[in-house]
């Protein structure tokens, strides 16, 4: 599995945001600098540095972002292939201020079903406070044109979506959302614009976590924006308006953490497939959701569009009661049972899918177990599945 932006990707990940002037000489990894205020020459450079910081990017205070976030900024906007990038303090936040800086009352938005689900809540307590409407379309995107309507002002996607990694046709839905003036954005925390492109596919807005695999480590929450130059301006004003910006330590971390992505992400992937296919030949196990697998639903779409996997699986059981498969998770030693992914440990969770989508009919399987397969040994994993698998005693 030879990625077909591999080899730009890599080199893109390795030279973004490189190499500040410190002290006179040049260091490889940028320093954090901590600052909030930020000094001025003359009152004539203040009001110059405030007149321009709207449309660029200078140094005029701490809210404003600092260089270290600057230079991950820059590698996130390069993997990304956008204009520019923003960072936020959750990857939540970098969605909900997405759809705030695009959303205004009266109009509509269209979520795509496989949607993180902490949307859903969002969606719930703010659009209804706000008059703005939402549906919900279907994972593959097939209902979309039907449910359009006159104020539809953004199209939301999440592809592959969270637990179950649906995708969609995401130039398809480019060319409608931009037939009829509307923004298309994606949730690409699962393709880091690494494994997916979703700007080169015609979206206008990528939102992701880089608290998952950029930071690699498990030990830091962030979000980021990154847009087309077109869209750029109303985002970003938006954020500046709410004061969003992140520390320069947390920066530094998923900094450090990005420049190994090329490095691990194969190693996930490829334990991650090995576990798919073992999961896949066991009689306890109903279904495996991995697209990379030839017989994934998604499989056609992954291949065309993705240039590789991640550590990303799910599977149901065949006893689909909620009990076998919380059997089943207590009784693993290697995977923790927690929520997020992309770190170097393997974890699993639990995810009521009758909760996590609507407009799809889950009812015969509703349990899924989501398996994150960390840099182990895949065999020690897989070890550790057959033993669970046998021991939860059904
Ligand atoms: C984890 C996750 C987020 C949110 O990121 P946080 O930093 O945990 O807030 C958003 N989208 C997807 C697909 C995620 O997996």
């Amino acid at each position: 599995m030879i990625p077909a932006f591999d080899r730009l990707g890599r080199t893109r990940l390795i030279r973004a945001g490189l190499s500040t002037h410190v002290d006179g000489g040049r260091v490889v990894n940028p320093p954090v600098i901590r600052a909030s205020t930020v000094l001025f020459d003359s009152v004539a450079h203040l009001k110059d540095i405030r007149r321009r910081r709207d449309d660029e990017r200078v140094l005029s205070y701490g809210a404003r972002g600092n260089p270290t976030a600057y230079a991950l900024e820059d590698v996130i906007t390069e993997l990304e292939g956008g204009y520019r990038t923003r960072l936020l303090p959750t990857g939540l936040a970098a969605i909900t201020q997405t759809l705030i800086a695009c959303l205004r009352p009266g109009d509509h938005v269209l979520i795509t079903d496989a949607v993180y689900e902490p949307v859903r809540h969002f969606a719930r307590q703010f659009f209804e406070r706000f008059s703005i409407a939402y549906s919900f379309y279907a994972a593959d995107g097939r209902d979309v044109e039907a449910l359009l309507r006159p104020r539809t002002r953004l199209i939301y996607a999440e592809s592959p979506g969270s637990l179950a990694y649906e995708i969609v046709d995401l130039p398809a839905l480019a060319r409608l959302a931009h037939s009829r003036g509307i923004l298309l954005a994606a949730d690409n925390t699962w393709g880091t614009g690494y494994l997916y492109r979703p700007l080169a596919l015609g979206a206008d807005i990528v939102v992701s976590a880089p608290t998952k695999y950029l930071s690699g480590h498990s030990d830091v929450v962030m979000g980021a924006v990154t847009t087309t130059q077109a869209a750029w301006e109303p985002v970003n004003r938006s954020l500046d308006a709410h004061g969003m910006t992140v520390s320069p330590d947390d920066a530094w971390l998923i900094l450090r953490g990005s420049r190994t992505l090329a490095a691990r992400l194969p190693i996930h992937a490829t334990g991650a497939l090995r576990v798919a296919r073992w999961l896949r030949a066991q009689s306890g196990v109903a279904r495996v959701f991995f697209p990379a697998l030839p017989d994934d639903a998604n499989h056609t779409l992954w291949r065309r569009d993705f240039s590789g996997t991640n550590g990303l699986l799910s599977f149901v059981l065949s006893n689909s009661s909620e009990s076998a498969a919380i059997r089943l998770i207590e009784a693993l030693r290697l995977f923790g049972i927690g929520a997020s992914w992309g770190g170097f440990e393997s974890l699993v969770t639990l995810a009521d899918m009758c909760q996590a989508r609507t407009a799809t009919d889950w009812s015969r399987h509703p349990f899924l177990i989501r398996l994150h397969v960390g840099l182990e040994d895949p065999d020690d994993l897989i070890a550790d599945l057959e033993r669970a698998l046998n021991e939860k005693g059904d």
